[in-house]
């Protein structure tokens, strides 16, 4: 590992935040991401608190040499927020949230999580389309997508996004936004980490709740054919006001295999027992979840099912169609699922968020449809190889199905090369791979689905 004692003093004369060198007593955890299979060892994390922190990092990294991870959530499956022997940008002080409630907007610091924007966004009784578990990063999730209970009604985490305060790769600081920087604007949108480092966000916001009517409803096993097609006829007449999602999960006792149908109604709330009735009314489950609601509990409601430290393997396709022989292509794969913590996650996509032309924004994923995540997830390193491959199995399964697009925020580390680029950005690939020349023509942010810069 690189020596950078006598450099770390120097950059340690200005800078605001924490500097973690391997050693400290803080590096050890800071340097732990969500998913436990990642297990890098930075030279350097660099916990910064604003914008001139983040810049002074950069420039650091580029004189050193050192490869950068930045760190938003640190809910990037792939790893993507930390990096062997580089240094670790990292935005976890960097969280506030400050909502101006006649504009209806919301400020954010570039590492503020869901729950603590979703708190303060509901104080004043708004919100808008973010994660649907509470510990996710607001910028990693929005910068490639961002999807959740709103979509449907205001579109993706990123179609809210109203202006990003962004650190380049030069470490100048600038603000993309649709009358300044508009290019950049248009990147950032789908562009994932590639373009800078966002220091802020502003985002629109809407009223939503507090109540609203959702949760989630479980069915047994022996009846998921049942369920699924259930899930099919309602997402085929859901309109904007309904969020649907289904899923094959195991219960509390970590034995009985449950189908289970979500949903998130925000439509009017004299219309919300009419609109989850079939789900209530679907016979006999073997759990009640759905009802009135808060909005911020909807979004914390699967948290523990996703603890911190799990071992996490996700892949996902997105299926224009749920045939009959996707249904039980998906059920088989998740009856030879090996752990309890495993499950398939199908989101369904319509309304506002498939509205948006492909190429209006970075983002290309606009169709109506569903996305089929095999989500392996477990605690023992002993189960590490058959818990990728039970992924890998189900996702090659899937691939008979599967449209063109997939969603980038669930692409894996080995998902990379021509086809994952072409599966994320799609039409807007060579578009991106010139912005990526004029903004970070030496790809120093490359820890991400990374575009290589046109030529
Ligand atoms: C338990 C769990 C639940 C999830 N739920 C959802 C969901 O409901 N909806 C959804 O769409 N996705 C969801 N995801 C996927 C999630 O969107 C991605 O994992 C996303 O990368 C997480 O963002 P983060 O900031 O937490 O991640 P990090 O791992 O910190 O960052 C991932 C990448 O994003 C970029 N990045 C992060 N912060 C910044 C920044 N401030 N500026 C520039 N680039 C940055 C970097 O390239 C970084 O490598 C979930 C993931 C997990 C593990």
């Amino acid at each position: 590992m690189a020596d950078l004692s006598s450099s770390l003093a120097e950059l340690s004369k200005d800078f605001s935040g924490r500097l973690l060198p391997p050693g400290d007593p803080a590096w050890d955890g800071a340097r732990r991401v969500h998913n436990g299979l990642i297990d890098r060892r930075p030279a350097l994390i660099a916990q910064c608190l604003g914008s001139a922190d983040v810049a002074q990092a950069i420039r650091f990294a580029r004189e050193q040499g050192l490869e950068i991870a930045v760190r938003g959530g640190g809910h990037n499956v792939g790893g993507r927020a930390t990096v062997d022997r580089g240094i670790v940008i990292d935005l976890s002080a960097l969280k506030h949230v400050h909502v101006d409630p006649k504009a209806r907007t919301a400020r954010v610091g570039g590492g503020t999580l869901w729950g603590h924007f979703n708190r303060e966004a509901q104080a004043h009784g708004l919100a808008t389309t973010g994660g649907v578990v509470s510990s996710t990063g607001v910028a990693g999730l929005t910068l490639g997508g961002g999807l959740g209970w709103l979509m449907p009604r205001h579109g993706m985490a990123l179609d809210n996004l109203q202006s990003a305060e962004m650190v380049l790769a030069d470490g100048r600081i600038v603000r993309a936004a649709p009358d300044e920087n508009p290019d950049l604007f248009w990147a950032i949108r789908g562009g994932g980490g590639n373009f800078g480092i966002a220091s802020s966000l502003e985002f629109r916001l809407h009223p939503v709740g507090p109540m609203i009517a959702g949760g989630l409803v479980a069915w047994p096993f022996e009846r998921v054919h049942d369920v699924m097609r259930l899930f099919r006829e309602l997402t085929s007449a859901a309109g904007d006001d309904l969020m649907l999602v289904c899923a094959l999960i195991t219960g509390p006792d970590a034995a009985t295999r449950l189908a289970a149908i979500g949903a998130g109604f925000f439509g009017d709330p004299a219309q919300a027992e009419a609109a989850l009735k079939p789900i209530k009314s679907f016979g006999q489950p073997a759990m009640d979840a759905m009802g009135p609601i808060q909005y911020t509990q909807l979004n914390a409601m699967l948290d523990a099912s996703y603890p911190a430290g799990a071992r996490n393997a996700w892949k996902a396709e997105f299926l224009e169609s749920l045939t009959d022989d996707a249904i039980g292509t998906i059920t088989e794969a998740f009856a030879r699922c090996p752990s309890p913590m495993g499950q398939i996650v199908i989101e369904h996509f319509h309304g506002a968020a498939a509205r948006v032309a492909p190429t209006d924004t970075a983002y290309a994923l606009r169709a109506s449809g569903f996305n089929v995540l095999a989500l392996s997830q477990w605690m023992a390193p002993e189960n590490d190889a058959a818990g990728a491959a039970w992924c890998r199995e189900t996702n090659a399964a899937l691939k008979r199905f599967a449209g063109a697009r997939r969603y980038l925020n669930y692409l894996d580390h080995d998902d990379s090369g021509q086809p994952g680029l072409e599966a994320a950005y799609g039409p807007n690939l060579r578009r991106l791979q010139s912005l990526k020349a004029k903004y970070d023509p030496q790809n120093i942010f490359h820890l991400n689905v990374n575009i290589p810069p046109a030529d």
